[in-house]
């Protein structure tokens, strides 16, 4: 079990390394909450979950302090309603069904949601996210339809698992030249980089970095 005082060292210099534009999520995915009171403790307010039902329980837990929930892994259709309770981002919206669906729900319970919509960077089939085609598509559909309860604030990607810096490197490359090319001007949100390879995504331009073990030791 890591140490609470492992984990603020562990926070202080990644906060210490990260240029002050750039957020850093500290991913608790499957940590106990004590784990997570530790990082509360040092300070950190933003927080990384990929399944609803635990996020919940979580935001539920933690219910009074200033934390703000990420969810950063694949959302199901059907866990939307769930979702929207607790995030104050939601990090991977693949399709624009998934899109429709949160503005929906967002919209029934008189809410609005932040998203981010999640590109497929890397060369890895099983990664979730669209292409550049379907993100043209989406926000096209979206100037002649507005979303009225949902905000996009940027894109978030995936970078191959693998020790080829330089592949990494020209998939965060792409993910931020698509951020630039796409951004209407209010996106101020390019999430990328976690534990293995955050450096790389922010000498890419990443916005907001997504680490877990990096803080709480492996899952
Ligand atoms: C688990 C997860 C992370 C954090 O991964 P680490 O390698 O532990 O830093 C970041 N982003 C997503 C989408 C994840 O699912």
């Amino acid at each position: 079990m890591t140490e609470a005082s492992s984990i603020s060292d562990r926070l202080n210099q990644l906060k210490t390394a990260l240029p002050e534009h750039v957020t850093l999520v500290a991913v608790s995915k499957t940590k106990p909450v004590e784990l997570l009171q530790a990082a509360l403790d040092a300070g950190q307010v933003d927080l990384g979950e990929n399944r609803v039902q635990e996020m919940n329980a979580k935001a539920e837990h933690f219910d009074g302090q200033p934390v703000r929930w990420h969810h950063i892994g694949h959302l199901q259709t059907n866990k939307v309603k769930q979702a929207i309770r607790h995030a104050h981002l939601i990090h991977a919206v693949d399709s624009n069904r998934l899109l429709a669906e949160i503005d929906k729900r967002s919209k029934n319970a008189g809410l609005r949601s932040r998203v981010l919509l999640q590109l497929h960077i890397a060369q890895e089939a099983q990664k979730h996210g669209m292409t550049e085609a379907e993100l043209d598509a989406i926000l096209n559909a979206i100037e002649s339809a507005p979303l009225q309860h949902t905000e996009i604030c940027g894109l978030m990607g995936m970078a191959t698992f693998t020790d080829d810096a330089a592949q990494v490197r020209s998939e965060f490359r792409s993910l931020r030249t698509l951020f630039d090319r796409y951004n209407p001007g209010h996106w101020n949100t390019c999430s990328m980089g976690m534990s293995g390879d955050w450096r790389i995504a922010v000498d890419e331009g990443s916005t907001l970095v997504r680490v877990g073990s990096a803080i709480f030791g492996s899952r």
